[in-house]
């Protein structure tokens, strides 16, 4: 995904949408694969090229942070799926 623009990438020439998405998130050392989702994003109509807020791409990194960790520290952990829903995420943080 990519930070959010007026208009989408290369040659293409359509006009990211509003959206909301489900993604998947894995890292190289890790074997926990988190599943975020009601991701807000727009996509284009076009090319199906996804993109994100600044403000969404941070919160997205600091639910992944617990299970994917930082630049060259992933924690140890069991093989596992996680499934996250970004908006009750967010009710829980916005609430702490
Ligand atoms: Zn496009």
């Amino acid at each position: 995904m990519k930070i959010l623009r007026q208009h989408c990438t290369g040659d293409c020439r359509g006009r990211p949408q509003p959206a909301c998405v489900s993604q998947s998130f894995t890292r190289r050392g890790s074997r926990v694969e988190v599943i975020i989702s009601r991701i807000p994003a727009s996509l284009c109509p076009e090319c199906g090229q996804s993109f994100l807020e600044e403000e969404t791409a941070r919160r997205l990194e600091n639910l992944l942070r617990p299970f994917h960790g930082t630049r060259g520290h992933v924690p140890d952990l069991p093989p596992a799926k996680i499934y996250i829903d970004f908006e009750e995420a967010g009710k829980i943080q916005r609430a702490a």
